[in-house]
């Protein structure tokens, strides 16, 4: 996963150790920990936007909510999640 363009110091206020460590290493793919057999790591898939075509992650360890479009990731606050996947509101998953 491709963070150019994150300097340290903005990444490092992204959720957690773990869940960063999850993003950064793609361990959070249950198909990419597979393939190295290791553990899954946060954050989990929770849906995809089509409309703005980014998925939402969720870190159960901090309560993180990151957004994966295919040139970068970040987290988002839980309104905004909720703004911008409104399955979310509802519990539809
Ligand atoms: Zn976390």
């Amino acid at each position: 996963m491709a963070i150019r363009g994150l300097d340290e110091l903005s990444w490092m206020k992204n959720g957690c150790e773990e869940c960063r460590g999850g993003a950064l290493s793609g361990m959070y793919s249950p198909e990419a920990a597979a393939r190295f057999q290791l553990p899954v790591k946060p954050p989990a898939f929770v849906c995809t936007s089509t409309e703005v075509c980014v998925d939402l992650y969720h870190c159960n360890k901090c309560g993180a909510w990151w957004e994966f479009n295919q040139r970068e990731v970040h987290v988002i606050n839980e309104d905004a999640a909720k703004a911008i996947y409104p399955a979310l509101k509802t519990g539809e998953r």
